[in-house]
């Protein structure tokens, strides 16, 4: 297991839904793991005025619930706490960054970890208030969450507010896609075996699709989803990243900045989306009433803190191509929403059939060879391939070769957040997102929303419950394919 050096992890948003849903919980496995040096700290800092002891009240009321069940024995909780400590700081304050200060006197020898766990419009003063306070030191990094602008004009000024105190090779943008095993998997897959580079291009790929299908709808976010949208929640940054890691020549290693050079060369590479291409490519959705896992569910204009007559999309389904060499004429399908019947993250990868059939197949058979990397609700990689059905004659069957992994390994408590988290603390960079890579994803997405705005293009409903508009079947079809569904 590796051991990362000693550090001080500073959370700023420590009160807040990721900290407590997401952070603390893998902050704490990484604990229990044996991962986290004695003398390293990590302080929480909110504005809500807490003292230590109520923090810790607060953590273990929110936050506990949510850590691997099986590392919570004996003292592990206890011994955790032991590490937290809270301060209360107005982020915009820069005088009152000096309580963070006492916090860190004579630690500079200790890496340090700026987490920004906050929305964007922190990030800036954060990183001017810890400059201005003398905080920043040669070993520090700072971590930020998504969203990182909403256009490429506001997350280059964000970039750039940051880049006045940190280097790039200090900022680590985090999309936590990266860190899960199934995508890990498929690096492993792709460049740990000779077998698939030769089928890994157009040719023997007929088509790829991403799908990100989430049943919950807007939960209590409405406000910022309303102004976000599933374009830039999702493609932008999440189904993206998933595009790069597939289609990307093999780096020429995992350390340093060889995954992300080659997911760049892809972004730079995807056909731009413009005028007409965006009207037939796209289909953005919205959902209305409809019934998820036996719930109702409103119209999202019902939602709270969306506007009555919103035209935001809760669901974008796209078709991307790749302009080289390896990817000419290959689809890259991809799909996202809310409301969704089925919560399911998976990347299909649909081989190409064979040229002639020479047995009796039943009608309708889906597509021979399919891989399948499952990320919800299960994790798995799965590789379908053609079996003959036991008995008489030569019928086939499709054979799921199944790659199990939490069988095989039972490693159970190791998350996306977890593995991310460790790669912070040891100065590992290739699974975060560069200024170049974000820059180049904006420059693709912009002219999408641009049109939809210049064009009217106001988003198809669907009810809650249901795959999407049926424009969304109609995108793939008029290729002669369909999307993969689970079972199907
Ligand atoms: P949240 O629940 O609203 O929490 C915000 C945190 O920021 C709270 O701890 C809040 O402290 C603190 N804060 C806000 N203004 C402050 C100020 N002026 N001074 C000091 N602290 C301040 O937000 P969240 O859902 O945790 O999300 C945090 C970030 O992660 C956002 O950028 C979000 O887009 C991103 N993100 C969230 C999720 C998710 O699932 N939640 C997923 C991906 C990315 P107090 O509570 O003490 O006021």
């Amino acid at each position: 297991m590796i051991q990362p050096q000693p550090f001080d992890l500073i959370l700023f948003g420590g009160t807040g839904d990721l900290a407590m849903r997401k952070l603390l919980p893998a902050m704490f496995n990484i604990h229990a793991h044996g991962q986290w040096p004695e003398e390293s700290k990590l302080i929480c800092v909110a504005r809500s005025d807490y003292t230590r002891g109520e923090f810790l009240d607060f953590v273990a009321e929110h936050a506990r619930g949510n850590v691997s069940q099986e590392l919570l024995e004996k003292d592990s909780w206890a011994r955790f706490c032991e590490v937290i400590d809270y301060v209360a700081i107005d982020l915009f304050d820069t005088d009152s960054y000096q309580k963070l200060g006492v916090q860190l006197e004579g630690r500079e020898a200790f890496n340090r970890l700026f987490y920004l766990s906050t929305g964007p419009n922190l990030f800036g003063p954060i990183c001017e208030n810890l400059g201005k306070n003398q905080l920043i030191t040669k070993n520090s990094r700072i971590a930020v969450e998504k969203p990182l602008g909403r256009d490429q004009k506001s997350a280059r000024e964000i970039n750039a507010q940051m880049s006045q105190y940190f280097e790039e090779q200090q900022i680590y943008r985090i999309d936590h896609y990266l860190g899960k095993e199934p995508v890990q998997n498929l690096i492993a897959l792709r460049f740990g075996n000779a077998l698939f580079e030769p089928l890994w291009r157009r040719g023997r790929i007929r088509d790829v699709q991403i799908t990100v299908a989430e049943q919950l709808g807007v939960e209590g976010r409405g406000e910022f989803y309303d102004q976000t949208g599933a374009l830039r929640d999702m493609i932008q940054n999440h189904l993206l990243q998933m595009l790069c890691i597939i289609a990307m020549e093999p780096p020429t290693s995992m350390a340093g900045d060889g995954v992300r050079d080659e997911k760049l060369k892809v972004l730079k590479a995807l056909k731009p989306l413009r005028g007409d291409d965006v009207l037939s490519k796209t289909v953005r959705g919205q959902y209305s009433r409809g019934i998820v896992n036996s719930k109702d569910v409103p119209d999202y204009t019902a939602e709270k803190g969306v506007a009555p007559d919103s035209t935001t999309e809760t669901y974008v389904a796209l078709k991307a191509e790749i302009d080289n060499w390896r990817w000419s004429g290959v689809p890259f399908y991809l799909r996202t929403g809310k409301s969704m019947q089925t919560k399911i993250s998976e990347i299909v990868i649909n081989f190409e059939e064979v040229p002639h059939s020479i047995f009796d197949n039943e009608p309708g058979m889906p597509t021979p060879n399919r891989l399948v990397i499952q990320m919800q609700p299960s994790e798995g990689i799965k590789l379908s391939i053609m079996a003959k059905k036991p008995g008489d004659g030569m019928r086939l069957t499709p054979v799921n070769l199944n790659l199990d992994l939490s069988k095989t390994y039972k490693r159970g408590s190791y998350n996306a957040y977890q593995r991310l988290l460790v790669d912070l603390m040891c100065g590992n960079l290739s699974l975060f997102m560069r200024h170049d890579e974000l820059d180049a994803a904006w420059a693709w997405i912009d002219p999408i929303i641009s049109t939809w705005q210049d064009r009217d293009v106001r988003p198809k409903h669907y009810p809650a419950g249901t795959w999407g508009p049926a424009a969304s079947s109609a995108l793939v079809a008029r290729d002669g394919f369909s999307w993969h569904e689970e079972g199907h």
